[in-house]
Order: structure tokens, then sequence, then C-alpha cells
């Protein structure tokens, strides 16, 4: 085992920014730009081989140094973490199961040879950044507001031979994202465009890694160009469902024949095709506890022609995407080849679930009720 020091947040060295240079915009105009817009403060921490992880420093945001050689330039040794900090209607400000992102941003990190550090110590780091910045940022003034938080891991060494990094940078920023839950008229999706497809059996796409979201972004444009947002990525041959875009995709259907059970489905985690998203875990988590007897929650492979059947005998109920950036997105509609499933929005939802659901979770977030989810900073 070594002996060099890992990463440390009780080591965090804090210099002030003066909070003048960047004053917070108003809602609207937060997200209207071309460049996100970070709040005061960053948190950075590099790594090298030879003497471990440094001080993590919390400092004024700004422009990082990276040799032209360095291998995440080259090599996409990159990977991240995408979680959000909550004003809540109770005035606190909270994250929603840190811990999760910390352990996924471990699995993501030594997926592409990056160092390894104890996920709690990346936990308390993230904290410190939103300690820091929240209360100019998520003002109690705007409750139900939210910051974006952005820790990534990045191979720096200048060196253009193929190898795993000997020197590493992580980082976390904090920014302005904009609402994307509620789509006037629903979530539309269109399955893989000219068979592209993101992830595959043996591949990484259960990793945050930079390199599985490159080059989806052909895909995604050739979707948008057909005038839909998002696409339901499908899997092999048989067409598996997988994920929307970048979330995790559910439907709620009944089952053929005379007992029509009422199941929420999803695709499952072992093939290691998807990632394992905290907002998906937290929706069938929550589903079984609170919805138990009424609605079974299946994580199994399914088909779009089972989709597109159930759609079609009228056993399709309800459709939503679930992740950190869209949240609980009803879905509305469904392109695949030359058929249209589509999904009766009612007030804003796919359906009674999609709300439900949507309604538990935004309760923890914000501090409608309190739950160990809830992390108050
Ligand atoms: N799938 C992919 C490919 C994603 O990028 C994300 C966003 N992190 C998700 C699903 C949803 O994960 P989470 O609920 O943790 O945001």
């Amino acid at each position: 085992a070594s002996t060099l020091p890992g990463l440390d947040a009780s080591k965090l060295i804090i210099t002030r920014a003066d909070p003048t240079v960047r004053p917070v915009p108003d809602e609207a105009t937060a997200c209207s730009g071309t460049e996100t817009i970070c709040t005061d403060h960053m948190i950075t921490c590099s790594w090298s081989i030879s003497t471990g992880w440094s001080a993590p420093e919390l400092k004024p945001y700004g422009p990082l140094t990276l040799m032209p050689t360095a291998s995440v330039l080259h090599y996409a040794t990159e990977c991240f973490e995408g979680l959000k900090a909550y004003r809540g209607y109770d005035g606190r400000l909270r994250l929603f199961r840190p811990d999760l992102n910390a352990k996924r941003m471990l699995m993501s990190t030594l997926r592409i040879s990056l160092p390894g550090f104890d996920p709690a110590e990346l936990e308390k780091l993230i904290l410190a950044l939103v300690a820091v910045d929240g209360p100019k940022w998520l003002p109690r003034s705007r409750p139900g507001s939210f910051l974006y938080l952005r820790p990534a891991v990045i191979g720096t060494q200048p060196q253009l031979g193929v190898q795993a990094p000997k020197e590493a940078l992580l980082f976390v920023t904090a920014s302005f994202m904009a609402r994307l839950d509620a789509p006037s008229g629903g979530m539309r999706l269109h399955t893989n465009p000219d068979d592209m497809i993101r992830a595959w059996v043996g591949g990484f796409g259960y990793a945050k890694v930079g390199a599985n979201y490159g080059p989806s972004l052909l895909a995604t444009n050739a979707a948008r160009e057909r005038g839909f947002g998002q696409i339901l990525w499908l899997y092999g041959p048989e067409g598996y469902c997988t994920e929307a875009g970048a979330s995790n995709f559910f439907v709620v259907w009944r089952t053929k024949g005379p007992e029509g059970r009422l199941q929420l489905v999803t695709a499952p985690l072992d093939d290691k095709l998807i990632l394992d998203g905290v907002t998906r875990r937290s929706v069938v988590e929550l589903a079984r506890e609170k919805l138990a007897g009424e609605l079974e929650v299946v994580e199994r492979k399914y088909t779009i022609d089972e989709v597109i059947e159930a759609n079609k005998e009228g056993r399709l109920v309800e459709a939503f995407a679930a992740g950190t950036a869209y949240f609980i997105c009803p879905v509305s509609q469904i392109r695949h080849r030359d058929y249209d499933v589509h999904i009766p929005m009612v007030k804003g939802e796919s359906g009674q679930y999609t709300s439900k659901i949507k309604g538990w979770i935004s309760d923890i977030m914000y501090g409608n009720v309190q739950h160990p989810w809830g992390v108050v900073v």
C-alpha cells in the first residue's frame, strides 16, 4: 500500500475572491449567454505519482493551466460528476445524496487509470465549496433555486506516450444551469439515428467519462434536426431501451393478459451499459417503498418493440427521463423508425406516477420533508 498522502479535505487552503468581481445575475439572464456562469470560487487539488495528493485549495474561479501535451487533451483521461445544491423552502442549503456522486466519481476515475481517493473526502470538498458560495449565489430570497456542481478529474501529465497519467488534477466548479425538467409538451425522444450506439457490453457506458459524451453529440444533433430533444439509446439487434440522452429512462405499463399488473420498468445495471444514476436509484427505492402493492418496480432488459406493443394495445401508461439535469422529465413522444409512440400529457406531466415521484424527490431536495438523502450544508 502507498504511504503517499491521500485526498484530505482537512488540509483545505482557502483563498477568498473579491466578492465584487463576480456579481450574481438574475435568474432570467443567468443561463441565456454562451458561457456558463460560475460562482466566485472553485476547488482544485493536484496529484502526482511521486507525491500523492496535494493540499486541496478553495480559490477564486479562473482558468486552469495545461501543457498542450497533457494526457486529457489527447486520450480523454477525464471523468466528471454532476449534482446540484438546492436552496430549500425551509431556508437551508442542501445536497441530494452527494455520497453517491463521490463514489461514482471514484469508480469513473479508476476506469480511466486516474488516481483513487477517499470519496468521503471529495464529498467534504464539495460541501466546502457550497458552504462558501451558497449564501451569496443561492440567497434565502430565492427558495427553490439551485446551483449545478461539476467535479472532474483530468490527466495532466505532459507526455504524449499512451499510458496512465502520472499527474492529475481534480477540480470542482459551481454554476448556473437552466431548469430543464418541464419542457412544454414533454420531452420528445428519437431512437438512435443512423444506428449510432452510445455504449456496448465490455465498454464503459457505466462510467461518467467525457469519452461517452463528445461522440454522442453527432447523434443528438441528428435527432434535433428532426425536431426531437433527446435520443432514446437502444442497444443491440433486439433494440433494448437503455437511457434517454444523459438521463435514465422509465416506463409505466400494464403487463399483458387478463391480470394486467402495473409495472414501473427501467433498464438493469448488471450489463454495465448504463450509468447508475442517483435519480434512477432514488426513483426505484422510493417507488418500491411508497407504491408497494400498487405498482411493481422492475429492473430488466426490455425492448422498444415491447414499448410499441404496449402502446398499440393501450397498456403504456407513462414514460419519463430521470437525471440531475432534467430531473424527472415527462416523455410525451418516442419516434422509432416510422412509428410514433404518443403518451398523453396531463397538466404538464405524462401521468400521476411521474408527478408523484417527482414530488417526493423534490420535497427531499428542497427541505419540505426532512430525509437523510437531503444533506444539509
Ligand atoms: N445517464 C447518463 C448517461 C448521464 O450522463 C446521467 C447524468 N449524470 C444520468 C444517466 C443520470 O444520472 P444522475 O441521476 O446521477 O444525474
